[in-house]
């Protein structure tokens, strides 16, 4: 392509694939194996204030405790805050476009403490705001990975 009687160069950036595994250690590893294996959550509960974490984490951050102490939690909750997309992009997880709309939301879980972040499926707009009830409903092939939770749906 010219303008103006010049050469207009264009640089591609190749085909340059950053492949990258990492740990997701200790906390996330048990919370990613329940979730596969047995369709369920857990969290994880300081000793010293009590405080569920879903997703769990190694440290009760204003205790300074570790937390070993494993805890149930329900696929169910409700949303805490949510946002609903409506601008395709590709999706970082699949590489795939994600359908919209799509919500994105502060889930907590019955019997956590603090909030867990996931994707809420858009049926009736009228029906997804803070407080409403919502269900995980998890993928039939599941891998261990947090798309193994395929999103929560509304279910008041
Ligand atoms: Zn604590």
């Amino acid at each position: 392509m010219t303008n103006q009687g010049v050469d207009l160069l264009t640089i591609n950036s190749g085909e340059a694939e950053q492949p990258f595994c990492y740990t997701v250690g200790l906390e996330g590893s048990k919370f990613l194996t329940e979730i596969r294996d047995n369709k369920r959550f857990v969290g994880i509960k300081c000793p010293k204030c009590g405080k569920v974490y879903v997703p769990p984490r190694k440290v009760c951050g204003p205790c300074f405790t570790e937390m070993t102490e494993w805890v149930p939690v329900k696929d169910e909750g409700y949303l805490h805050s949510y946002t609903i997309l409506r601008f395709a992009f590709l999706d970082p997880e699949t590489g795939k476009e994600k359908p919209v709309p799509y919500g994105y939301a502060f889930i907590r879980l019955d019997g956590a403490d603090t909030d867990f972040q996931h994707y809420v499926e858009i049926k009736d707009e009228k029906k997804v705001k803070i407080g409403a009830r919502v269900r995980a409903v998890f993928e039939e092939k599941r891998a261990g990975k947090i798309t193994d939770v395929k999103h929560f749906v509304v279910i008041d």
